[in-house]
């Protein structure tokens, strides 16, 4: 006779509707993860999100929620832990870019770039931490970029916000190390989603020249380091920066 069913563990994911968070989701899915995924606007791509994680044999619930906003995210946390189960793994992924250089920089996207990356960051992380501590277990994996290592022209918002959840996570990964949870980051490069298809064609073509593969990366690629990361086969990882970048920063 076989035993009681193993459960699946359960992931937290922020900005699970596009890009990273996407293909992070769905590769969750496949290690046998059930996943809960947070977005902000598009219903209809977070449901094809859920069709595909789903068909991986995925219990997936999905919220639509704005990660800047402090009770929506507990709640959605405390539901998760109630109706899905205990979250082992958290990827924070929900981002934005507001890019200007800063003489013509809009204050409203200084604020705005910070509340949604950084804040975001805290919101989730704050949520998640009691639970981490109790259960002496849990991995935050959050997606900064090479722009928070280096800096770009026209992103000191977004750098400043990217670079301060590398300050956060090392910070947190030495608040919850002695109780056996983690934390670290994942810097991408150029990687093929939404957000990067609004660079123009002649900056884009500029990035490419300096990447020593010559190539942007896709979401796939950046969502196997995230969900290595979040497993427990990083267990003796914490507190470090991995960039994915193709070499653009030798
Ligand atoms: P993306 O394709 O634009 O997807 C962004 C995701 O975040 C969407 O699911 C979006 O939901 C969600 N989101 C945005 N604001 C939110 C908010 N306030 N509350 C809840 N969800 C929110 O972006 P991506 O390229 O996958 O980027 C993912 C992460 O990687 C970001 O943190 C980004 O900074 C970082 N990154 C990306 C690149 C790159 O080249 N793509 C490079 C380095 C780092 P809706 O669609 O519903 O708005």
């Amino acid at each position: 006779m076989s035993g009681p069913a193993q459960r699946r563990p359960v992931a937290l994911v922020t900005g699970g509707s596009r890009g990273i968070g996407r293909a992070v989701v769905n590769r969750l899915a496949e290690d046998g993860y059930d996943v809960a995924f947070v977005y902000r606007s598009n219903t209809d791509a977070a449901l094809a999100v859920v069709d595909e994680a789903s068909d991986k044999g995925a219990n997936v619930v999905s919220r639509k929620l704005d990660v800047t906003d402090f009770d929506q995210v507990q709640e959605f946390v405390q539901h998760v832990e109630r109706n899905v189960g205990s979250i082992a793994a958290v990827v924070n992924s929900a981002g934005i870019t507001k890019d200007s250089p800063l003489v013509v920089m809009d204050n409203q996207d200084w604020h705005d770039v910070i509340e949604v990356n950084l804040t975001g960051l805290y919101n989730i992380a704050r949520s998640v931490v009691r639970g981490f501590m109790r259960r002496r277990a849990g991995s935050l994996v959050t997606v900064s970029s090479v722009a928070g290592i280096h800096g770009n022209f026209a992103q000191t918002n977004y750098s400043a916000s990217k670079a301060g959840m590398i300050g956060f996570t090392k910070s947190f990964a030495k608040e919850i190390g002695r109780y056996g949870a983690r934390a670290n980051v994942v810097a991408p490069g150029l990687v093929n989603t939404d957000m990067s298809s609004v660079l123009t064609a002649e900056r884009t073509e500029k990035i490419l020249a300096g990447i020593t593969l010559g190539r942007s990366g896709t979401a796939e690629e950046v969502a196997e380091l995230v969900v290595f990361l979040a497993s427990d086969r990083s267990s003796y990882i914490t507190g470090q920066v991995f960039q994915i970048d193709g070499g653009v920063t030798l």
